[in-house]
């Protein structure tokens, strides 16, 4: 067994770092305190090839693993979260058109995502359906002639306000009483007529994302929007799921890994009672558990990608990884905060904003806890 990563990987890793650091911290605050974020910024990601670097190189994109992108989530990360998730999931949802799309499907759709002329999200979640997607999303596309009318509205939809295009999860098989196969994905121009986006304001964390709510009354498209097969739309979802759950298991070991940095600065240079904070064996201990999980975790979210690019796909290991990463950077954001005292209470503190950041990753893509259902009923059957 080698734990080495390839020296592509490390130049991966190191692009990634340098790109982050040269274009995020001027902007971070602002773009965290306004909830606004800067088309430019994710415009030179694209041109310098960071935007759905897992599309195969016949669409445009660099054909990289999953093992690849985490590297990328983990590495703009750390520098800041709001940011790289705004970039990362710029094609959010491509991933369904790539393995289920046909040839003129990912054609036309996924090149203007790598070089940035276009914007894509994911509408699965609906108002009353968040975790039982399958039991009670209600929004519906009925046929009609060559059409279907999609009616019903989207919640919490990551770049529903900037997206080109939108890959929702809708009900066509209304007659059909089994759950797994009531529903389909149907790709959404975001200037059809009858749709509408309201952008989302006072999210705690991850402010420089779009996330909206969104509204389907009337909007026609042609059949030929139909991505992958009809009434196979959850287990799509379900494939879209593991591919992105290892992403955000590798963005919490990056939130985990910036507020190691930030405390492991702070508690050198503060001074209380005579002594460096660094001294006191409370905060040793804090800055050990903290190294240990976060490399626990990363451990978790390496296996999970590479058995990803091996065609393996072990759903409870990413679920594993998804819940443990997200738990771990939820608690090791709140010790570097309490390592920082009052200073880390305040918004030019970087630490108050890891804190802030950390939530999102126990709770999009499936929360903890139905991912430790999904761990259970793999172990238990
Ligand atoms: C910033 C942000 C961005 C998002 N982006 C997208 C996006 O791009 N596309 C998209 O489709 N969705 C998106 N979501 C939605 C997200 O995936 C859902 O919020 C998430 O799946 C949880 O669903 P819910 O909010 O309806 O919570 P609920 O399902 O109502 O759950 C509430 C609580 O109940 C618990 N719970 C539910 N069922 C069970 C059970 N059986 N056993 C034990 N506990 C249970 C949950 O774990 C949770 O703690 C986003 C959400 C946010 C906040």
């Amino acid at each position: 067994m080698d734990f080495n990563l390839t020296k592509e990987q490390r130049d991966i890793q190191r692009a990634a770092r340098e790109f982050a650091e040269g274009e995020f911290p001027d902007r971070a605050e602002e773009f965290d305190r306004d909830e606004s974020f800067d088309e430019e910024i994710f415009k030179r990601a694209a041109e310098l090839g960071f935007v759905g670097v897992w599309i195969k190189e016949e669409y445009g994109g660099l054909g990289m693993g999953m093992l690849d992108y985490c590297l990328i989530m983990e590495e703009f990360t750390v520098v800041d979260p709001g940011i790289a998730i705004a970039i990362v999931a710029s094609p959010f949802g491509a991933e369904i058109i790539q393995s289920f799309g046909s040839e003129e499907q990912k054609k036309r759709y996924l090149p203007p995502l790598v070089t940035g002329e276009a914007v894509m999200g994911s509408a699965i979640t609906d108002p009353d359906a968040g975790s039982d997607l399958a039991g009670a999303v209600s929004t519906t596309a009925i046929k009609e002639g060559g059409d279907y009318i999609i009616n019903g509205s989207k919640m919490f939809i990551t770049n529903g306000d900037r997206a080109d295009y939108l890959l929702c999860f809708v009900v066509t098989e209304l007659d059909n009483p089994d759950r797994h196969n009531r529903h389909s994905m149907i790709m959404v121009e975001t200037d059809r007529e009858g749709f509408e986006a309201s952008h989302l304001t006072g999210k705690l964390g991850i402010r420089a994302s779009d996330t909206a709510e969104l509204s389907f009354n009337n909007v026609r498209v042609p059949c030929t929007n139909l991505i992958g097969e009809l009434g196979q739309g959850f287990k799509e979802a379900m494939y879209l799921f593991n591919l992105n759950r290892t992403g955000i298991a590798a963005q919490a070991v990056g939130i985990a890994r910036s507020a190691l940095e930030e405390s492991i600065r702070h508690v050198k240079k503060r001074h209380a009672f005579g002594a460096s904070l660094a001294s006191f064996q409370a905060t040793q201990f804090k800055i050990a558990d903290m190294f240990t999980w976060i490399q626990a975790g990363r451990n978790l979210v390496y296996e999970a990608a590479w058995k990803i690019d091996q065609k393996n796909i072990d759903h409870k290991l990413i679920a594993a990884a998804k819940s443990f990463c997200g738990q771990m950077a939820v608690k090791c954001t709140d010790m570097a905060l309490q390592m920082h005292g009052g200073y880390g209470y305040l918004a030019e503190y970087k630490v108050q904003r890891l804190y802030r950041d950390a939530k999102i990753t126990e709770i999009y893509e499936a929360t903890t806890e139905i991912e430790k259902l999904v761990m259970a009923r793999n172990l238990l059957g």
